[in-house]
């Protein structure tokens, strides 16, 4: 069966079988993330290093129990849903349903069909709804404004449909025949006297149970893929989950036997803990795969290093490789270190390639265009 012949895609996942998942961060750390390790067997699907996976995630037992709680709403009640299928009440707000992004449009279709005047009023106001919606879901909405008029029926009308997760593929197929691994930030925190999860990262480390399947499908990205030319270098930067797709692309070239070098940066913030597959990078050091890796752990000493730093003590070296020809990647936090990487391969550009800061500017942004410079960031 030919990829195209498929039968899986976005409105038709594929039930996956999770084969493996352990937790890659040490005991003691700060961080929790976890690489999983998906069975794509009998799925006619497969993927290329620098695509993404989504995941059909379930909301947690527990966030479903608080929303029924608080709003004394009756789970086993059934409800229809718009697709003429029906189910419970507890059921279809497992699977079906958003329960922890708060939105102001939601909200007001909240108020309204509550006919709570006050909060319609303040819904007007999107600074207010930003800063009410922000660390709270739905079991704090119905507890801080309750509606008893409303049926199960009712919020099945305006919840928002759960939506998948994207993860950047860590695998690459060739090294891992019909299956498809993810390193996967688990996201915990407390807010408003409520221990809360991220949907599906916890889905993902708490749900999901070896043997156990899942809905996924691909999301595929063109802009973020190795060079044709196997025996031109990269650069890779990837500190935390953004290490992901260059464990797919490291183990793709050694598959392909490229012969361009490779280079690595990574960063989090202890080295004992949380320096994510460090094995699999020492054994492609020792083996010659990997050409450099280079660390920044951002606690493991008084004054905080990053990624980026890094690269700035480096930078006559990156000039070099990309003078040649090379390909630069980052992965991960798009809020500050991917902003930080940009500008300091700018900054690197005007510096050793002896350019004013905008043809700097301008040289990044072509290589961008030529795909040479790969963002996959979030
Ligand atoms: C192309 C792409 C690739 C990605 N690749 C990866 C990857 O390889 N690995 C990975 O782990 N993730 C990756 N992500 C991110 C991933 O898709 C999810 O966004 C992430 O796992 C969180 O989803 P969640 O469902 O667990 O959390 P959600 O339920 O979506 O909750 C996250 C939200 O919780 C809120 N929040 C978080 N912390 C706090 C706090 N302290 N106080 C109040 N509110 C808070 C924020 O609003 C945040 O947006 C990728 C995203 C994209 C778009």
């Amino acid at each position: 069966m030919s990829q195209s012949e498929s039968p899986y895609d976005k409105s038709n996942p594929f039930p996956a079988t999770l084969l493996k998942k352990y937790d890659l961060n040490g005991e003691g750390s700060a961080k929790e993330t976890f690489h999983a390790e998906i069975s794509l067997e009998g799925s006619g699907l497969s993927y290329e290093a620098g695509d993404a996976l989504a995941v059909v995630p379930l909301n947690a037992p527990d966030l479903v129990a608080a929303f029924l709680e608080s709003s004394g709403l009756d789970g086993s009640a059934t409800v229809s849903l718009g697709d003429e299928s029906s189910m419970t009440f507890k059921e279809a707000l497992e699977a079906k349903f958003d329960l922890r992004v708060v939105t102001k449009v939601v909200l007001t279709k909240y108020a309204k069909a509550a006919g709570l005047e006050e909060l319609l009023e303040k819904c007007a106001d999107r600074e207010w709804v930003a800063d009410y919606a922000w660390g709270r879901d739905w079991a704090d909405v119905v507890a801080d404004y309750p509606a008893p008029g409303l049926s199960p029926q009712d919020f099945v009308g305006f919840l928002r449909p759960l939506a998948a997760r994207l993860y950047s593929i860590a695998s690459s197929i060739l090294a891992h025949p019909n299956e498809v691994h993810l390193t996967v930030g688990t996201v915990r925190y407390e807010a408003h006297g409520r221990a809360k999860k991220g949907v599906c990262s916890t889905f993902i480390s708490d749900m999901w149970d070896e043997g156990a399947t899942a809905g996924v499908y691909f999301h595929h990205n063109k802009n973020f893929k190795l060079p044709e030319d196997g025996s031109l270098p990269i650069i890779m930067v990837g500190p935390g989950t953004g290490i992901a797709p260059f464990r797919a692309f490291v183990e793709e070239r050694v598959a392909n036997g490229a012969t361009g070098k490779n280079w690595l940066f990574f960063g989090d913030q202890h080295e004992a803990t949380d320096y994510l597959y460090k094995s699999e990078w020492d054994a492609y050091l020792e083996a010659g795969h990997l050409e450099r890796v280079d660390v920044a752990f951002s606690r493991d000493q008084a004054e905080k290093i990053y990624v980026q730093d890094r690269m700035r003590e480096n930078a006559a070296e990156i000039w070099k490789w990309i003078d040649a020809g090379g390909y630069f990647y980052v992965c991960g936090d798009a809020s500050r270190m991917a902003k930080d990487v940009h500008q300091a391969l700018i900054d690197i550009a005007a510096e050793h390639g002896d350019m004013s800061p905008e043809d700097a500017t301008a040289y990044i942004k072509q290589m961008q265009k030529e795909k040479r410079y790969g963002r996959d960031v979030y």
